[in-house]
């Protein structure tokens, strides 16, 4: 199991997020971050912290936003650790 990043983070990017992840779970895409599948360990503590509610675990994605699973895994295998220091674009 992971949790997935999904639409809504795009053109966000809060943060909040990664500063509650006790893993670096988190990872840097250009307009939205993504979590690492092989990082992850579901502890669900980000979730709440998601101002947009952009976050789900892969066994309860909404409809629609399945494919974002696929996203994470792919996108976070050589993208930057997140910090949560990056341009909250929703700004
Ligand atoms: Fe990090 Fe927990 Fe969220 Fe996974 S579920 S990304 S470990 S805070």
């Amino acid at each position: 199991m992971t949790h997935v990043v999904t639409t809504a983070c795009v053109d966000h990017k809060y943060q909040e997020c990664v500063a509650v992840c006790p893993v670096e779970a988190f990872k840097e895409a250009e307009t939205y971050l993504v979590i690492d599948p092989d990082e992850c360990i579901d502890c669900g503590a980000c979730v709440p912290e998601c101002p947009v509610d952009a976050i789900f675990a892969d066994t309860d994605m909404p409809d629609g936003e399945e494919h974002w699973l696929q996203r994470n895994e792919d996108e976070s295998v050589d993208a930057e650790i997140a910090t949560g220091e990056s341009p909250v674009l929703a700004d």
